[in-house]
């Protein structure tokens, strides 16, 4: 038996009130069962709202880990380690690094016991368990959001341009990256700090990153906003074909009168709360296209796209292409008082950041 610690949900709320840390132990695996360590899991905003039980996606409320009341486990992504193996497993051993093939499983445990069908093996060579344990949320909704909404017989490589807001966040800061591997320009939006001092470090921290341009988020909601596109865009020679909104608000409706005709706005979260507003001018006389994007539903349409994805960035991220996010690690050690794991989880919504916490055992 391996002993193990889980955070766990029995009831919707702030994480504060509902989580609770669970302590059972897992039996050696049999067949297809294929016991796991955890390497790192990241706190990501969707957790949260998981937990507060405004989102979508809800995991069921289960009696397998023996919680006094069912209950579900936090977390959605991480990278595992592979500790023992069932007889008929066929593609994994002891030693080799999985991450989940579905979001969903909960990943804030110490230990697990899944089945093989639940895991994509990685190839860890060169990777660090926050790479892997970070790839498959993030990375990947800002991969298939330029790929997917770009119309690449359009693109003119070093021509064109996407913007976005939340240009800081997990999702913002690969899709800056990915954007200038393929040749697309980016216009960022963040949000200002109080102190100057601090926004300008983030804008260079962006820069560092292969930000074409970075603006704040008062400069995007200004009269200046138009006269600094026109410059950064060559006169608005360069169309700028894609935005993409984690905001919403005031902001997003911003971004989209930049856009070029026949463009898409992708919504992909909603962190000001705020409905976003579509100019109907922009629907009818410019052909705007608006849409959404969802990586859970995505992954679990294209599962093996999603593998491929997954793959892609890791080579990128093996050739110094594609650096990591900033975090603050949570040491998960067996005595780690819950009270300081919970806090991680409450703090999570709170903004201006300096990175995501991610767990790490
Ligand atoms: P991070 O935790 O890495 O960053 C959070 C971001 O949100 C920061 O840029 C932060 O900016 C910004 N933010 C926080 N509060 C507000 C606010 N009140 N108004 C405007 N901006 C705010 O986030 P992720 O990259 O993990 O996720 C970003 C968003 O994308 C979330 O809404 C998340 O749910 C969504 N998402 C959606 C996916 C999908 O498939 N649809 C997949 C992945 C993420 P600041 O530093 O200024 O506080």
């Amino acid at each position: 038996y391996t002993q193990a610690k889980v955070l766990t949900y029995s009831k919707y709320g702030e994480p504060k009130d509902v989580l609770q840390l669970h302590k059972h132990s897992i039996p050696a695996p049999t067949g297809t069962q294929v016991n796991l360590r955890l390497l790192a899991a990241p706190i990501n905003p969707a957790d949260v709202n998981q937990i507060q039980g405004v989102y979508p996606s809800k995991p069921p409320f289960e009696t397998t880990l023996g919680t006094p009341e069912p209950s579900a486990i936090g977390g959605n992504e991480g990278a595992f380690e592979v500790t023992s193996t069932g007889s008929n497993v066929t593609n994994l051993s002891t030693g080799d690094w999985v991450v989940m093939k579905r979001t969903g499983q909960g990943t804030w445990r110490t230990h697990a016991q899944l089945d093989e069908s639940q895991l994509i093996k990685v190839d860890k060579e060169g990777l660090s368990p926050l790479q892997v344990g970070t790839v498959s949320v993030n990375p990947v909704t800002a991969y298939r959001m330029i790929k997917d909404f770009c119309n690449w017989d359009w693109i003119r490589s070093g021509e064109e341009w996407l913007i976005q807001n939340g240009a800081n966040s997990g999702v913002g800061r690969a899709a800056i990256q990915l954007a200038r591997v393929w040749g697309i320009n980016t216009l960022n939006v963040i949000r200002e700090r109080e102190n100057p001092k601090e926004t300008e470090a983030l804008k260079k921290d962006l820069l560092d990153l292969g930000a074409t341009a970075v603006i704040t988020e008062a400069e995007l909601l200004s009269g200046d906003f138009r006269a600094i596109v026109h410059k950064l865009t060559k006169e608005g020679k360069q169309p700028i074909r894609l935005a993409l909104n984690c905001v919403g608000g005031k902001n997003a409706s911003a971004m989209a009168k930049a856009l070029a005709p026949d463009s898409h706005l992708v919504t992909y979260g909603a962190m000001a709360k705020q409905p976003v507003a579509l100019p109907s001018g922009l629907l009818i006389f410019k052909n705007l296209v608006f849409a959404g994007f969802w990586v859970s539903r995505w992954g679990d349409k294209n599962p093996q796209l999603k593998e491929n994805t997954i793959r892609d960035i890791f080579d990128l991220t093996r050739n110094g292409k594609f650096k990591d996010i900033p975090v603050q690690e949570v040491k998960w050690t067996w005595d780690k008082d819950y009270s300081e794991l919970v806090q991680e989880v409450q703090g999570t919504l709170t903004g201006y950041r300096g990175g995501k916490s991610i767990f790490v055992f």
